[in-house]
Order: C-alpha cells, then structure tokens, then sequence
C-alpha cells in the first residue's frame, strides 16, 4: 500500500489582504458579466482577462522571478485560484498553462525552454493545450500512436490528437507521443513542446452536448519539430505525463465548476423560509465543499514540497466530481425551475448550462473508472 496520507496544508502569511485584493478586482472586472456566462467557471474564455491577471502577477505565482514568477507560495496561489472559480471568472485561456505546462517546463525543460516559454504565460499572453488523448487512446495513455521520428535538424511528428481544449486558441501544446517501440510501452513515449502555428498542423473544433466548440481534434502531417522541442529526455514521456496529472488532478476546479449554480440556489431560496430539506442538502454540500478544500490544499502543500501525490490528486478529482454532478440534480430536487441553456431568467440558464455539462466532469482529466482503478492500487487492492 502506498503512502495514502493528506498532511496538513501548509501554513501561509495571512492571505486576508490578497483574498481582498482578488475579490476587489473581480467586483469591478466582472460587474457586468452575467452568472449564465459565470456557469462557464474555468472554462469561460477571454484572452483579455488572461492578461490582465498576468500584470496582476496572479499567473506563474509560485515560479521564481529570474522566469517571470512571483516567489509567492502555494496556498497563496490557492487563494486566487478559489476566488476565480468562486466568482466564474473566464480564466480559461491560461489556466493549463498556468496549473501544468509551466510547472513541467519548470520541473524538466531546458534553460532555453524556460526563458523563452514562462514569463510569457504569467503575462498571461502564452497559452497552452494538452496533446494526451487520441481516437483509441484516451484511458489507456500508453497506447499513443502519434509517433516523432528523427530526422535531419530535429523530429518528423505524424498523428492525431482528440479533444483537445482551446488547441484553436492556444499558441503551443505539449504533446505527449511514441519516440520509440510500439512494445516499450512506457518507456517509448516523450513530450515535445509545440508551436501550434507550425506547418501540417490542422485544428478542427468539435462540438459538444450543448453546441459549444471548446475541444478540437488536431492532426499532425509531417510535422517538423527542431530538436529544441523535446522536453525532459527521450523515453521520459509517461513518467513525465503521470507528474503532470497531480497538477491537472488536484486543484479547486475540481469541484468548483458548479459553484456558481451552488450561489444561484442559495440566492433563490433565501428570503424565504426554507424547508428542512433545503437546509439539510444545503448544509450536506456545504460539508462536503469544505473536506473538499482541504484534501485539495494538503495535494497543494504536497506538490510545492516536490512529491508526486498522484494518489491523493485521483482522490480529490473522484470526490470533486461527485459534488460538481451533484449540485445540479439537487437544484432540480428542490425547485421547479425549468431548465433553458438560452433562458433570459438566470437561474435557468445556469441550470440548463450545468446539466449539459455536468457528464463531462467525470471524464476530462481522467474518467472516474480509471481513478476508482488508481486508488484501489494505492490501496493495495488490486
Ligand atoms: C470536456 C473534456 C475536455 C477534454 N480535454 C482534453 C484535453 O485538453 N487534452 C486531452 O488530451 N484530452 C482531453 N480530454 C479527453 C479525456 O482525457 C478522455 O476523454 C478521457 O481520458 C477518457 O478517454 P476516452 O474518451 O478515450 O474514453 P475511453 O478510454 O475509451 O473510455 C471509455 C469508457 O471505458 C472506461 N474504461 C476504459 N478503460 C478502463 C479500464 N481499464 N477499467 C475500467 N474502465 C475503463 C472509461 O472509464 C470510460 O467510461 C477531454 C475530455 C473532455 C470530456
């Protein structure tokens, strides 16, 4: 059995002026954005707002200020973080940029690739895209097909990458692919940093249950990277790739997507008398939010000291995903609100926005099957 602990989240200088700071900020950027946009939480898109947090020096916090950083600690990036998520702040376009493509480059990239790459993202004006998944390989990561070849100045990359968020937003990627046997299944794999404006490289978007075209299939034709692309050493990729998804695992937005539906409920039914049962289920979501916090802020203390808390990071996502799902059925428990992705009554809109999204929560960034499958490793079950 591995270590299976969540020690407490570090300490940090008092955040109270910074969480007011934040709260400041968004009062007066988002006095006019509407909660059916707000619903969108870390997957509302705007390149502005991006850049704006960036001068803020509320991305890249905890990286040091020789790449563009700001030496801030994790708990105090955590408190950003949560006032995003918690007002439905359209961070979208630097937010993987932010949560793991800098801290791999940090962690494994070369000189040349930091000083080039990370003071760009925390001017929130470089974004990235993940290149995990393909057709038959979502789950199942090690089986990638798209595979670099060496040539003559660098690498000759062919295949196809699927769902891939904002890739026709994004500048770069940070593809994960074969470099060496099909056999090897680990160890043949590597990651490449990618211009995405790059010759033979086709992004089409895909759209969702509810019309939205966020994710895109992208396909690589003969595509040259320099050698400069390559990321950590060849034959790193899978371990590299499983360090990442305790980044991508473990924050707040793992169960704050719904947050705003959440503030929306308790706006409908105060004022009012409220049932036991709306008391009951509101209290129920409130206790789970805050064990929730505090597992996701101990994988935070966890990452900064420099560990892999994979495990931990496969528990939070599970949970958060429960409660994200959770959030708009009880809503449609308790009120008699129809709804309407393209209501002009708010609380509808949100609705209709959560239940068409809400599946989704249990698939991106790994399907529940395949976490349940980790922990139960963890646990020495299997
Ligand atoms: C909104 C959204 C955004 C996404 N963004 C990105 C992105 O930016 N970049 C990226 O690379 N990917 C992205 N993905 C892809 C996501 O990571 C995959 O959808 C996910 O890993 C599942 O892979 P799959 O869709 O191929 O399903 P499959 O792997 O084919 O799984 C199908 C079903 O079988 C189950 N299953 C598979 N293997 C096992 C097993 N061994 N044991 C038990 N059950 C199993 C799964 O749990 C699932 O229910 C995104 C997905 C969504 C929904």
């Amino acid at each position: 059995m591995q270590d299976f602990s969540f020690p407490a989240p570090p300490t940090a200088p008092d955040t109270a002026e910074l969480r007011a700071e934040v709260r400041d900020f968004l009062a007066t950027e988002l006095a006019d954005y509407p909660a059916a946009k707000r619903i969108r939480s870390w997957s509302g898109f705007d390149a502005d707002f991006s850049r704006k947090l960036g001068q803020r020096g509320w991305i890249g916090m905890t990286w040091p200020k020789e790449y563009g950083g700001h030496e801030r600690s994790a708990i105090e990036r955590y408190v950003v973080l949560e006032e995003l998520l918690a007002a439905g702040a359209p961070v979208a376009a630097h937010w993987i940029a932010d949560r793991q493509s800098g801290p791999l480059l940090l962690k494994v990239g070369t000189e040349e690739q930091k000083r080039s790459i990370l003071p760009r993202i925390a001017a929130g004006e470089y974004f990235f895209c993940i290149g995990m998944s393909e057709p038959d390989s979502g789950s199942d990561l090690a089986a990638v097909r798209t595979r670099a070849v060496p040539v003559e100045g660098g690498w000759q990359v062919n295949g196809t990458k699927l769902w891939t968020t904002y890739a026709h937003h994004a500048h770069a990627m940070i593809l994960y692919c074969r470099t060496g046997s099909a056999d090897d299944r680990h160890g043949g794999t590597s990651q490449f940093l990618v211009d995405l404006t790059l010759p033979g490289i086709t992004i089409r978007p895909i759209a969702d249950l509810s019309g939205a075209r966020h994710f895109n299939e992208v396909v690589f034709e003969d595509v040259i990277l320099p050698h400069s692309a390559l990321i950590g050493p060849e034959g790193n990729g899978w371990a590299q790739v499983m360090s990442e998804l305790a980044y991508e695992r473990s924050g707040p937005e793992r169960f704050l997507s719904t947050f705003v539906l959440l503030v929306e409920l308790v706006r409908a039914i105060s004022g009012q008398s409220s049932s036991d049962r709306e008391v009951e289920a509101l209290g129920r979501l409130g206790g789970h939010l805050v064990v929730l916090r505090r597992l996701s802020r101990s994988v935070a203390g966890m990452l900064q000291n420099g560990s892999n808390p994979a495990l931990q990071a496969a528990v939070v996502k599970d949970l958060g995903a429960i409660v994200e799902q959770e959030i708009p059925e009880i809503v449609q428990q308790l009120l008699a609100t129809e709804p309407d992705l393209r209501s002009s009554d708010s609380l509808s809109a949100v609705l209709g926005y959560a239940i068409l999204n809400a599946p989704a929560f249990s698939l991106r960034g790994g399907t529940r099957e395949i976490l349940r499958g980790i922990i139960a490793r963890g646990l020495g079950l299997r």
